[in-house]
């Protein structure tokens, strides 16, 4: 009996991981079709055969010969570091002294090139495949509004947050408390849970750059609010930890210092989350926090190798970042290349399916988002569109692959923003390759 909401057909080659479980692989339908109703849900999955015959007056959207793949999340990346992709530092202090303070003060206000960067911003996530992102802005207001004007315009989903900061920066970028609690309430009231793609994270960058005051102002509002997520960066590199222990002599660890004021939840976001003793991991799955990995940043400034397996096997709740600017691309078939190497360098062995999970389905569920990431029955149709026929190279190691994880492989190694044809959010294109 045809489903009443039913809309349309999507057909192409399919190509997911359908379980943030370790281990669980990649499933692929060579032919395959996605019924969608009206909203761009999925009310079914199958062969192209079995779904056209049964829906047979249903419009198709053919996409044959392309790979239709889950979107990506990615879940850390700043928008006021846009710029400075590649600027060379030996590590993390000295590269946001460097580099990052300075850039960031020009994202302030609501300025023509404030305007420019959002729309940057937003067309190289969505040109990349990105459907949802987890942002750290400025710590300007009026630039942050900018920015969510901006996704709200394009359509990609997001998580975003003032950037809270108010000592060890240069004073164009250091906002004290009570410009920090106007400008982050402005922006809860008018942008947190305004759609069901727009939510709002209280952003303190990190444990150094914020006093006593800013970081009770911010579990204020934490407290006030359950439904705000909180994102923070958390033992990246061995001198920042080391400061850390100096600016707060009466935390009992690094993660003591978010934990005492009751920060950390499963709405919790933390970056990074290198250098960890087996305390905070039981600390970090007690709190129930999502971690961030980011390889190319953490390549890209030295700062560690992270223990991916290993926290998976504990069951921490583990997805995949770009962490532009320190990171390098903002193409998440990158971080997955590099999230692999890194494995490897750390003696562990993820498989490219696993890595592939950290950036669609494990991300929806660890975020809160219980359907996306994945293409069944149930779930929403973000989905991306591949061109295998896009790069030479990449068309030589799909043809030779004979499962859905060589396939993934060769996409990991060879995909980026050249081979995305098309973009959708709930089954509506977002971005069209021109
Ligand atoms: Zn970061």
């Amino acid at each position: 009996m045809p489903t009443l909401n039913a809309s349309e057909i999507v057909r192409g080659h399919i190509l997911q991981v359908t379980s943030a479980a370790l281990g669980h692989g990649a499933e692929e339908l060579k032919d395959g079709a996605l019924l969608l109703d009206t909203k761009g849900h999925i009310l079914k999955k199958g062969n192209f055969a079995d779904i056209s015959k049964e829906y047979s007056s249903l419009p198709v959207r053919d996409y044959s010969g392309s790979l239709i793949l889950p979107s990506f999340f990615d879940t850390h990346i700043h928008f006021p570091q846009l710029d400075m992709i590649g600027s060379c530092a030996e590590e993390l202090l000295l590269w946001l002294q460097r580099y990052t303070f300075p850039r960031e003060a020009a994202f302030r206000g609501r300025t023509q090139f404030v305007k420019d960067a959002a729309k940057n911003f937003v067309d190289e996530l969505a040109s990349n495949g990105t459907s949802f992102a987890v942002v750290y802005s400025s710590s300007c207001g009026e630039a942050t509004d900018v920015l969510f004007e901006e996704f709200e315009r394009r359509g990609l989903r997001v998580i975003l947050g003032k950037t809270s900061m108010d000592r060890h920066c240069p004073d164009e970028i250091s906002v004290d408390v009570e410009q920090d609690k106007a400008w982050t309430e402005m922006l809860i009231k008018k942008w947190h849970k305004k759609t069901d793609r727009l939510h709002y994270a209280l952003t303190p960058r990190f444990a150094p750059s914020c006093t006593n005051e800013l970081m009770a102002m911010l579990a204020k509002l934490h407290d006030d609010d359950p439904s705000l997520y909180m994102q923070t960066h958390y033992a990246e590199n061995r001198n920042e930890i080391e400061w850390v222990a100096e600016l707060y002599p009466e935390a009992k660890s690094y993660l003591d210092v978010y934990d005492s004021r009751d920060l950390l939840n499963s709405k919790t976001i933390l970056a990074h989350s290198i250098h960890t003793n087996a305390e905070d991991e039981q600390l970090l799955l007690e709190r129930d926090v999502v971690i961030s990995h980011c390889p190319t940043s953490n390549l890209f400034l030295g700062s560690g190798l992270f223990k991916g397996k290993s926290y998976l096997e504990q069951g921490l709740k583990v997805t995949l970042g770009t962490d532009v600017g320190a990171g390098t691309s903002f193409s998440q078939w990158q971080s997955m290349n590099e999230a692999y190497k890194v494995a490897q360098l750390k003696q562990e062995r993820l498989s490219p399916s696993d890595i592939f999970a950290l950036a669609t389905v494990a991300a929806g569920k660890h975020l809160g988002f219980p359907n996306l990431g994945c293409l069944e029955e149930g779930y929403i149709a973000d989905f991306q569109v591949i061109d295998p026929e896009s790069r030479p190279i990449l068309a030589r190691h799909l043809a030779m692959a004979t499962t859905a994880e060589e396939r993934l492989t060769a996409l990991i190694h060879f995909a980026d923003d050249r081979c995305l044809k098309e973009l959708n959010i709930q089954g509506q294109p977002v971005y069209k390759r021109a």
